[in-house]
């Protein structure tokens, strides 16, 4: 019998999940080179091949059972992939080099993956350029073979278990998220990292940053990951076991019962209204969203279109067909979509090929789309004719906006699109409306210039965040100094609350702050009157808001200004929430 322990990270996704680990090693070891004697190489060349015929083993095997369970499309990627491994110009260069420079066989591998994807991003055709997605994933597979570690496309073994993994792309999560992960827990990660976005969004319990997690996981039979203290179990004893099924239970009984007041008015005490949309990352989250009674979608993360299409953009029908599908869920309400935020670490190597030193400060957001024309043309289009006959006005914001100028340029794209599309004799709408994600410090600061070309704002506190307080949203090592609650942070959402105020422009906040029950009272006494979330989080902030009156509200939030350091904001938010809390029937685990 193993013998019981506790790693310690950070809860990022509320709840407890109990069950069979999953370990994956998704990050590439360092690769080094190894000179071999002569006599070595015939072994080396053997081991290379070993290798490939393993991987290619494995392709197959993943391939036939995504045909079964997910569907031939995604078959035919991994088809794709396992003939790549039999194209010469991969493995037989590989064997080359291992001859030619007496070198073992990793590290050829990774000389030949480096020239062929330099060969690729020569293409001017798109469509090739994106191949190299695949020549990357083949030889990753091919390291992982060599180096004989746990798989990560492990889709089809997960089942219902727990995933735990030194990091999970938000590639992977999204498609694990089809297969009913009860948990996740990994090594890397933070509060707003995607991948915890997406396990919040679909409701499932998550811990991120839990060093040594898979050395300390790997021979477990059973974890329970606790996403309330940030705990992972390791071969938990049989009576915690019986305590967190206990807690499991109850968090579920209470989720039910706060669904139950989802028809209610998200309201103050003294009737003052405010909205409650969602955040929706992918189509099937409609379903939550409309339970937990969001009035319409303050986000939808379009990249995550293209993420779940990856290797492949997703085409303007596809995009037109999603669109559509959520202006369709909402008709009465405001539906937001968000421009494709790719670059930074969502997507980057995929979409730019070469790496960026400083990814998050580099070709990203508006940036990204503003230099790839051809697929940002296709977004707009998907999207205006989507709008085409709606009853609702779509809002189509931009990412990462810096610049006044950024803005112009897509008010001018859109408005050629529009006219290409009249030309085509498509339907388009009479009107879309334009907004701007505030969520770098220069256009919190420039809002009052922002404002009269935009038609709403709209706060994005996870990348304001990170880029007010210089502090990595995706990485372990600061998450203890991301602080939303930051007076620095604090100020910039207060002074774009005000600015959309003063030139009559709605101001939405759709960073994770708009779900913390500690943000509600301070927001809502801000001025703020939009708050989009992911769907599990509507109950719990509707049940605030009808606690709270604005009176309160103005008075926290004004005294919470006036405070020095994240630490005292936190306290205080913490001390007042406890004050309303208690007027509340239902326990909020905070
Ligand atoms: C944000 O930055 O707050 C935001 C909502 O966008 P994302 O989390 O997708 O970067
Ligand atoms: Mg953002």
């Amino acid at each position: 019998m193993s013998e019981s322990r506790t790693l310690v990270g950070l809860g990022v996704s509320p709840g407890i999940a109990i069950g069979r680990p999953v370990v994956v090693e998704n990050r590439p070891l360092p690769v080094v080179r190894t000179a071999l004697s002569v006599g070595q190489i015939e072994g080396e060349v053997r081991r290379l091949r070993e290798g490939s015929a393993r991987a290619a083993q494995h392709l197959t095997e993943l391939a036939k059972d995504a045909a079964q369970k997910v569907g031939a499309e995604f078959a035919s990627i991994l088809e794709a992939h396992r003939l790549i491994l039999d194209d010469p110009s991969l493995v037989d260069e590989v064997e080359k080099l291992i001859r030619r420079e007496c070198v073992n066989a990793e590290w050829a591998l990774e000389q030949v993956t480096r020239r062929l994807v330099a060969q690729f991003e020569q293409l001017g055709d798109l469509y090739l350029r994106e191949r190299r997605a695949d020549v990357l994933d083949v030889a990753l597979e091919l390291q992982r073979a060599l180096q004989g570690r746990a798989h990560p496309a492990m889709e089809q073994d997960v089942g219902s278990g727990i995933l735990l993994a030194d990091d999970i792309p938000p590639s992977q999560a999204i498609r694990l998220a089809s297969h009913k992960v009860s948990g996740f827990a990994s090594e890397t990660g933070g509060l707003t990292s995607h991948t915890t976005i997406i396990a919040k969004s679909l409701g499932i319990p998550a811990v991120v940053g839990v060093t040594g997690l898979v050395r300390g996981a790997e021979n477990a039979h059973v974890v329970i990951v606790d996403g309330f203290e940030g705990h992972v179990l390791v071969d938990p004893d049989p009576a915690l076991i019986q305590v967190y099924s206990l807690r499991a239970e109850e968090h579920r009984k209470r989720q039910q019962e706060l669904l139950g007041l989802a028809h209610l008015p998200a309201q103050t005490l003294d009737g003052h209204r405010v909205r409650l949309l969602a955040n929706i990352d992918l189509v099937h989250e409609i379903a939550a969203a409309k339970s937990g009674g969001a009035e319409g979608v303050g986000l939808f993360r379009s990249e995550f279109l293209f993420l779940q299409a990856s290797p492949d953009l997703p085409d303007e029908e596809q995009q037109t067909r999603a669109y559509a599908e959520l202006l369709d869920a909402f008709p009465s309400g405001p539906v937001t979509v968000r421009t494709f935020d790719l670059g930074g670490r969502k997507l980057g190597r995929e979409v730019l090929g070469n790496p960026e030193a400083n990814p998050v400060l580099g070709l990203r957001g508006v940036r990204l789309c503003l230099q790839k024309p051809e697929f940002f043309r296709t977004q707009l289009r998907a999207l205006l004719r989507a709008a085409g006959g709606k009853p609702n006005a779509l809002r189509i914001m931009v990412p990462l906006i810096g610049h006044v100028e950024e803005v112009k340029t897509v008010r001018v794209l859109l408005a050629r699109y529009r006219e290409e599309l009249r030309a085509e004799k498509q339907a388009v709408p009479k009107k879309v409306l334009l907004g701007a994600m505030i969520e770098v410090p220069a256009a919190a600061m420039n809002a009052e210039h922002l404002a009269p070309q935009t038609d709403f704002f709209a706060i994005g506190t996870n990348d304001l965040t990170q880029y007010t307080l210089a502090v990595d949203r995706g990485n372990e090592q600061v998450a203890n100094l991301f602080r939303p609650f930051h007076p620095a942070v604090l100020r910039l959402v207060a002074r774009v609350i005000s600015v959309g105020a003063r030139f009559g422009i709605p101001v939405s906040l759709c960073g994770e702050m708009a779900a913390d029950p500690l943000a509600v009272p301070v927001l809502v006494g801000l001025g703020l009157r939009e708050f989009s979330m992911h769907p599990p989080a509507l109950p719990v902030v509707r049940s605030l808001v009808r606690a709270l009156s604005l009176r309160e509200a103005r008075r926290i939030a004004h005294k919470a200004l006036t405070l020095a350091t994240a630490k005292e904001v936190e306290e205080y938010l913490l001390e007042q929430l406890s004050g309303l809390l208690s007027h509340l029937k239902v326990r909020i685990h905070l």
